[in-house]
């Protein structure tokens, strides 16, 4: 046994007043007591002068791209040496950043579910999608996943089964890395969709579908799907998420994942000088890129007032605001958006892993639970940044080495 120890403590639902001490044995939780604790003296503590939580959940990533421009697309022409490497490289980063759960929404040829079966010392837990389900030619088709028919589509959702994945992920709108695809509208019908989600759950898989417009993204609740990523309410006249929309889906107790987290700093270069093709895009759509990113704020905070369920995944991976250990910026996007930081920190951690399956698995300071713990420098009640400022992470017991 062993333990980990901080003055500060936030448990995946609260911060504890006390502080903590987590007693570790092999790969899981076995106690949690308050940092002033007397352990056993043959049991070596760990002893942080920071704030001790869950590890952190990135609930939507690509594993395969390291987000350089045109990384994701890629990825269609590389072996799968070449992939599997990069999964590697994307999984370590994330863990260097407290992640010790990733969801990735789109590889290709199912190469992150090796990682998955068999994480090597130090790689996050991997919840995987395999390829996306898309139409010919549409949002991500390189990554393999094409399926216009109901047979298709079918038969698609069956290998997915067959392979293993955790859950099927389906392209219901276009992308904005996919030029030429259908921003405004949809890629698939209604009744495509709903064949699609009968399919997967009668399989018990979720499906979560990919929606940036509002036509996509009522597609996708009219089929059921069990969650929403990006939601971004485009519309041809900018980007609109009306309140009986936020209320529908509030009802339907879909998920939503607005994949914010985006690096500020990198953003500040983008708005210095934006890649022609999302001008074009944007503009295409109504929006530049400044107003754009104001408005996802404001329509964070406002999906929390209406009571939708929101999972904070950064999409990392997916551009080069979106690198691999973003999700720390997901969280406080959410602080910013005006969300109570113990909310927001709980969506981050246990919501997220819940919204991932893995309640029982991981998520919280919690006996029995595996021994995921992330340790920040400073008080991360009073300065929700020191999220952002690693000094110790410890992945299903083992702590991970620097
Ligand atoms: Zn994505």
């Amino acid at each position: 046994m062993h333990a980990w120890r901080a003055p500060r403590a936030f448990d995946g639902h609260r911060f504890l007043p006390g502080g903590a001490t987590v007693l570790v044995e092999g790969d899981r939780i076995v106690g949690v007591e308050p940092a002033g604790v007397a352990v056993p003296h043959d049991c070596p503590v760990a002893a942080y002068d920071g704030t001790l939580l869950p590890g952190l959940v990135d609930a939507h990533v690509h594993l395969v791209s390291d987000g350089s421009v045109g990384a994701l697309e890629r990825v269609g022409e590389q072996d799968d040496d070449a992939i599997d490497a990069q999964v590697a490289r994307s999984l370590a980063a994330q863990a260097a950043a407290g992640v010790t759960t990733v969801r990735d929404l789109g590889d290709r040829g199912y190469r992150t579910l090796p990682f998955r079966d068999a994480p090597g010392p130090g790689q996050p837990r991997v919840v995987a999608a395999g390829p996306p389900l898309t139409t010919p030619g549409g949002h991500c088709h390189y990554l393999g996943g094409e399926a216009a028919t109901d047979d298709e589509l079918r038969s698609a959702v069956r290998e997915h089964a067959d392979r293993g994945v955790d859950v099927v992920k389906v392209m219901a709108g276009g992308g904005f890395l996919t030029p030429g695809s259908d921003m405004v509208g949809a890629q698939y019908a209604v009744e495509a969709m709903r064949l699609v989600v009968e399919t997967a759950h009668a399989l018990g898989l979720p499906v979560l579908a990919h929606a940036h417009s509002t036509v996509a993204i009522e597609v996708a609740l009219a089929a059921g799907v069990d969650g929403i990523e990006h939601f971004t309410g485009i519309t041809a006249g900018g980007a609109v998420l009306t309140d009986d929309l936020l209320d529908r889906t509030a009802a339907a107790g879909t998920v939503v994942d607005p994949t914010m987290g985006n690096d500020r700093s990198v953003l500040v270069a983008l708005l210095t000088a934006p890649p022609p093709a999302v001008v074009e895009i944007m503009a295409r759509v109504g929006l530049d890129v400044e107003g754009f990113f104001a408005q996802r704020y404001v329509d964070a905070g406002r999906m929390r007032d209406h009571g939708v369920r929101v999972v904070p995944g950064v999409d990392a991976g997916a551009g080069p605001m979106k690198a691999h250990g973003n999700a720390w910026r997901a969280v406080l996007d959410l602080v910013t958006a005006g969300w109570p930081l113990a909310e927001a920190l709980a969506a981050g951690t246990s919501g997220a892993s819940e919204v991932c399956g893995l309640a029982a698995e991981t998520g919280a300071l919690r006996p029995g639970l595996a021994a995921d713990l992330l340790v920040v420098e400073g008080d991360l009640a009073v300065d929700a940044t020191a999220l952002g400022r690693p000094a110790g992470v410890l992945l299903r017991g083992e702590r991970l080495s620097a």
